[in-house]
C-alpha cells in the first residue's frame, strides 16, 4: 500500500537564527541565544549527537591539553572535573549535560549534514539543503570547527592493507589490540596520549615520526573528593584558577612571538623534560625536534617519552611511505610486518568542512570567495558577499598557548551583538565589505609574519600549504581577541542594498 502524503516533500523549517553544528560553539551559541529569551532557532548537527571534537574522538587516553578548569564556558563553571586534565569521555559528558540543561535538545536536529546554504537575495534569507530537512533562516551561523574532517596521508597501498586501518578520530572499538603488532603514523598530540595506552597491550608499537614534537612535563593530578566539595560550595575558587590558569597561557605566547628569554626558557624546560625521561642519547637525539619551540602546538606529557623508551616500542625517524598487503614501509627504506595501523595524522584543516556549501551573494561559495589566497573573515567571524552569516571557530581562531573555549565566546558575544543592533534596526541583511575583511586578514598576516609560527622553520597545520599564510591561527594574546573582536560594530557592516552596487 502506498501512501502518497509520506512522499510529500515537507515544507522547509522556518527558523530566525540555523546554526550548524552542535559542539563546543554551537552549542554555546544556542545556550546564549536561550539565556537571552530567544526560541526561534535551531541547530543542526550531521552526526548522532552533539559534543564535536569531543565525540568523535574516543581513542585510548583521550584528553584535553589545557586544563580543565580552563576548558569549559565561564557561563557553565564545572565543578565536578575528576582530573587536572580530565579524559576526553567527561568533556564530551559536560556537553551533553549543557544541552540538556539548557533546553537546547528541542532546538537539536540530529543526522542534518548541511549539503548546502544558499543566500537568496530576493527574500533575504538563507535556504538550507540538509541530510535531514530543509530550513530557510534569516541568519546561518556556521560552527562546523576546524579539527573535524580527518586527513590520510597519500600514501601508495593503503587500500592493500590486510590488518585494520583507521584514523585516531574515528577509533575501531572493534580491532583488537592485546598481542598485535601496530603501527602508529604520526606524533602529534592524538599520538603522543594513543602510543603509551597502545604500548601497555600490544606486543609491538611502531611509531612512524616524520617530526619529533616538543613535549613539556604535563603534572596532571586527579581532583580529591575535598578539592571538589571546596569548588561546590565555593564556584569562585574554580573561577580564580580560570584566571591563572588564562594568563598563564597568554604568559607563553611571549615565546610565540620570538622574545628570546621567553624561548629559550621554553625550549629549555622541554629539553629538560626528554633529558630526565630518555637516559640513551641515541633515542633522545632521534626524539629532538630540528625546528623552533612553539611553530608546531607544544604537547604535555609525562607518559609519551617512558613508552618510547620500552623495548617492545619502536621509533621509525622517517614517514610512512607506502602499504603493501602486511607491511608498512618508511621513506627511509624500512619495512614493518603490522596487524593494525592507526592514522593520527590530524585534519583538514586550510579549508573548512562548510565552505564548499556555504554560497553567498555572488553565487560563490567561501571557498571559491577565498580563492587560493585562504580564508579570512572580518573580526575572524564576518565574510564579504556572505550576507547575516557569522562564523564560529573558523579562520583566525586556532590558539596553540590557551584555550579555544575563551575565544568561541568572544565571538558568541559578537554574534549576540550584532543581533540585538539586527532586530532594533529592523533586521537589514547585514554584510562586511571586501575591503574590510582583506584588512582584517592583512592585519593578521603582519601579527603572525614576528612569531614562531612563521619564523620557526617547521611546515604546520596551522599554515596554508597553498600560500604559507597563518590562516587558521589568531597570532596574538588571547586576551587582545576579546579587546579587538568581542563587539559588533555597525559602522563596519553595510546593508547589501548599500555593497550590491559596489
Ligand atoms: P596533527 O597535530 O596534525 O599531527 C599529525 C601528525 O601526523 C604529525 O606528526 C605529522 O607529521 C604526521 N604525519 C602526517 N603524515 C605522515 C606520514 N606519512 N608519516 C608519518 N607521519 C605523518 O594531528 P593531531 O595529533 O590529531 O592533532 C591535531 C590537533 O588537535 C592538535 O594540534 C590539537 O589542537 C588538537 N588535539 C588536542 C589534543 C589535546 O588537547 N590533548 C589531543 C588531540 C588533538 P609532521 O609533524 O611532520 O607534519
Amino acid at each position: 500500500m502506498s501512501d502518497s502524503s509520506t512522499h510529500q516533500p515537507q515544507a522547509p523549517r522556518e527558523v530566525e537564527i540555523l546554526i550548524v553544528g552542535a559542539g563546543f560553539s554551537g552549542l554555546g551559541m544556542g545556550i546564549q541565544l536561550r539565556r537571552q529569551g530567544h526560541e526561534s532557532f535551531a541547530v543542526i548537527e550531521r552526526a548522532d549527537d552533539v559534543g564535536g571534537s569531543w565525540r568523535d574522538n574516543t581513542y585510548p587516553g583521550v584528553a584535553c591539553d589545557v586544563p580543565s578548569p580552563l576548558y569549559s564556558y565561564s557561563f557553565r563553571i564545572n565543578t565536578e572535573w575528576s582530573r587536572m586534565y580530565s579524559p576526553g569521555g567527561e568533556i564530551w559528558d559536560y556537553l551533553r549535560d549543557a544541552a540538556r540543561e539548557e533546553g537546547i535538545e528541542p532546538h537539536l536536529v540530529l543526522g542534518a549534514d548541511m549539503l548546502e546554504a544558499k543566500w537568496d537575495a530576493e527574500t533575504g534569507r538563507w535556504f538550507v539543503h540538509t541530510s535531514n530537512g530543509d530550513f530557510v533562516s534569516e541568519i546561518l551561523v556556521s560552527a562546523t570547527g576546524h579539527l573535524t574532517d580527518v586527513k590520510f596521508p597519500d600514501v601508495p597501498g593503503l587500500d592493500t592493507f590486510r590488518g585494520s586501518l583507521f584514523h585516531s578520530a574515528r577509533w575501531d572499538h572493534g580491532t583488537p589490540l592485546d598481542g598485535k603488532r601496530v603501527g602508529v603514523v604520526g606524533t602529534g598530540a592524538s599520538a603522543l596520549q594513543i602510543i603509551p595506552e597502545l604500548a601497555e597491550v600490544a606486543t609491538e608499537v611502531v611509531v612512524f615520526q616524520r617530526s619529533a614534537p616538543y613535549v613539556r612535563p604535563r603534572r596532571d593530578r586527579a581532583f580529591s573528593e575535598s578539592d571538589k566539595q571546596l569548588f561546590r560550595r565555593d564556584e569562585t575558587t574554580v573561577r580564580e584558577m580560570r584566571e591563572v590558569l588564562f594568563w598563564g597561557g597568554d604568559y607563553n605566547f611571549a615565546a610565540r612571538r620570538l622574545l628570546p628569554s621567553f624561548l629559550a626558557e621554553a625550549r629549555a624546560m622541554a629539553l629538560r623534560h626528554l633529558e630526565n625521561q630518555v637516559p640513551d642519547p641515541e633515542l633522545r637525539a632521534k626524539l629532538t625536534p630540528n625546528y623552533e619551540i612553539g611553530c608546531k602546538r607544544i604537547l604535555a606529557s609525562d607518559v609519551y617519552y617512558p613508552a618510547m623508551t620500552r623495548p617492545h616500542v619502536r621509533l621509525e625517524t622517517s614517514a610512512l611511505a607506502a602499504v603493501d598487503d602486511t607491511k608498512a614501509v618508511s621513506a627511509a627504506g624500512s619495512e614493518y610486518e603490522l596487524d593494525v595501523l592507526v592514522f593520527a595524522t590530524g585534519f583538514e584543516t586550510y579549508d573548512l568542512p562548510s565552505s564548499r556549501r556555504i554560497v553567498g551573494r555572488r553565487g560563490q561559495n567561501l571557498a571559491e570567495h577565498w580563492g587560493d589566497n585562504g580564508m579570512q573573515a572580518y573580526d575572524s567571524v564576518a565574510v564579504a558577499g556572505f550576507p547575516n552569516l557569522f562564523m564560529l571557530n573558523g579562520p583566525g581562531t586556532s590558539l596553540g598557548h590557551n584555550s579555544l573555549i575563551y575565544m568561541i565566546e568572544t565571538q558568541v558575544d559578537h554574534v549576540m551583538g550584532a543581533l540585538d543592533w539586527w532586530r532594533a534596526s529592523g533586521r537589514p541583511p547585514l554584510e562586511v565589505s571586501q575591503d574590510s575583511e582583506e584588512a582584517f586578514g592583512r592585519e593578521l598576516d603582519r601579527r603572525a609574519a614576528g612569531t614562531v609560527l612563521l619564523q620557526g622553520g617547521c611546515s604546520s597545520w596551522y599554515l596554508d600549504p597553498r600560500n604559507g599564510r597563518a590562516t587558521l591561527s589568531w597570532p596574538d594574546f588571547a586576551h587582545r581577541f576579546r579587546d579587538e573582536c568581542a563587539t559588533f560594530d555597525p559602522a563596519v557592516y553595510a546593508s547589501t542594498k548599500v555593497l550590491a552596487g559596489e
